[in-house]
């Protein structure tokens, strides 16, 4: 075999449905409450921000949901993405195993989110939305949005979390190169963002305030829409081709993985490409292990509670039962690595205490020993966030070393790092600390856990 091993799909494999895997899971998924009333949240509850495809998605018991045309058009532009085997990566660790990675640094913004983006902008146009409001952390979903804003014709603002807006100019550039507004979070603009403001003027935001403000905006604005990056059924249910088209190209070169393994923010990268190999699993019978990761600093899967909880900080947001640190989670200002939200898919938190998914969390340092070893092999440099799956894959392929099995580790490489050099700056100055989330403030967050019967 050659020294590089890349397949990419003719365009034609672009996969012409999502997966759901919500009638596939072990048991029902806990219903979603209205905070307002304590009851299930109806499709009635979520009209005021979401349109009514979307919706149907979330709650959508059909195993596959066709993608629109428009849709699967735009997504010509990037996809199918490359799946590569990282021959040199495992010659370095001297490893029997097979690494691949799906690489979806190839979209414009350089990242998965794309590939909902694209999807939300397109059923809120067709909803007859001029303008969509969301949230963003480090930049990319915000970015993500922007632009399918700008292919479908939608106005965007995006509430960005006020330490990222500082730290990453770059990324609100990009915001603005494809035409849409972005403001620092907490803003004066918002009720959620004045209450804050008023009991913290100093406060440097997080993704919890950022979703209080845009769905406060989306919630009283007749023309305004919300659209979320992740967490969501809808929002996994998009990323899925990531995996469909991962499945395809695992047939055309006779080979299948052993592990899947991918970083958790809020889940949907991850999901998006485990899930279609999540189903080979639960109907077909493959053996595959799947390893979650996520940093010690925000330790969701690892160290939080599952149970039902905001997804806000405002307590505006629908409640659901997920892994938790609290929706009073303010993420440490010293870490560096992204994957910042207190909660997590439903779906994914889940599977994880089915036992079906392994979650794994490591501190930040290592993590960017990883991504760096990664570089100097593979030549793609991994966005911090990424660099926690491209860790534990080298950490498979290490044990594999060990024990001398020869199996297929395949990891999502969620997106490129270009625009998170600053991090990476830091971590060649030595400056990042490794810091693990105690454990008395987990204790300390469940006292403001929601109480669902
Ligand atoms: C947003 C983001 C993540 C984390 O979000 P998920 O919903 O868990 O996928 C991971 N990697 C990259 C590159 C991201 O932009």
């Amino acid at each position: 075999m050659s020294e590089n091993t890349k397949v990419i799909l003719d365009e034609k494999f672009i996969p012409t449905q999502w997966y759901n895997i919500l009638p596939d899971m072990p048991e029902p998924l806990a219903p979603v409450i209205n905070p307002n009333t304590g009851k299930p949240a109806t499709a009635d509850d979520l009209r005021p921000i979401f349109p009514m495809a979307l919706i149907e998605q979330e709650m959508s018991q059909e195993r596959f949901i066709p993608i629109p045309e428009p849709v699967r058009e735009v997504y010509k532009l990037w996809r199918p993405t490359p799946l590569y085997r990282a021959k040199r990566l495992e010659k370095m660790l001297g490893t029997p195993a097979r690494i691949y990675y799906k690489y979806e640094g190839v979209s414009p913004a350089g990242s998965h989110k794309p590939n909902t983006a694209v999807a939300q902008a397109y059923y809120n146009k067709e909803a007859g939305i001029s303008r969509l409001s969301t949230e963003t952390g480090a930049g990319q979903w915000g970015s993500a949005l922007a632009l399918a804003g700008s292919l479908f014709g939608l106005e965007v603002k995006v509430f960005m979390v006020k330490i990222s807006y500082q730290q990453k100019p770059y990324r609100r550039s990009l915001i603005q190169a494809w035409g849409a507004t972005v403001v620092p979070s907490p803003s004066t603009e918002t009720n959620a963002g004045r209450a804050i403001l008023a009991q913290d003027p100093d406060s440097t935001g997080s993704l919890g305030i950022a979703i209080s403000e845009a769905v406060e905006e989306a919630a009283l604005r007749e023309d305004t829409n919300y659209a979320l990056g992740s967490v969501l059924n809808h929002v996994l249910l998009h990323q899925t081709v990531i995996g469909e088209e991962a499945l395809l190209a695992f047939k055309e070169m006779e080979d299948y993985p052993d592990v899947v393994i991918g970083c958790v923010g809020g889940g949907s990268n991850y999901a998006g490409l485990a899930y279609p190999f999540m189903r080979e699993r639960l109907l077909n019978g493959k053996e595959t292990e799947f390893i979650a990761v996520e940093p010690e600093a925000c330790p969701t899967l690892t160290k939080g509670v599952y149970a039902y909880d905001y997804g806000d900080t405002g307590k505006m947001t629908p409640i659901m039962k997920m892994h938790t640190l609290g929706h009073t989670f303010v993420p440490p200002g010293i870490h560096a690595g992204g994957l910042r939200y207190h909660g997590m898919a439903p779906s994914l938190s889940a599977l994880v205490k089915h036992g079906l998914i392994e979650a794994r969390a490591y501190h930040q340092n290592a993590v960017f020993d990883a991504a760096v070893t990664f570089a100097r092999a593979e030549g793609f440099i991994p966005a911090p966030e990424t660099a926690h799956a491209v860790k534990a894959a080298i950490d498979e392929a290490l044990k594999a070393k060990e024990t001398g099995e020869e199996k297929a580790i395949l990891f999502n490489f969620s997106g490129h790092g270009h625009f998170d050099m600053a991090a990476y700056d830091a971590y060649f100055a030595g400056k990042l600390e490794d810091y693990s989330y105690p454990e008395e403030k987990v204790q300390e967050a469940l006292e403001h856990l929601p109480k669902v019967e």
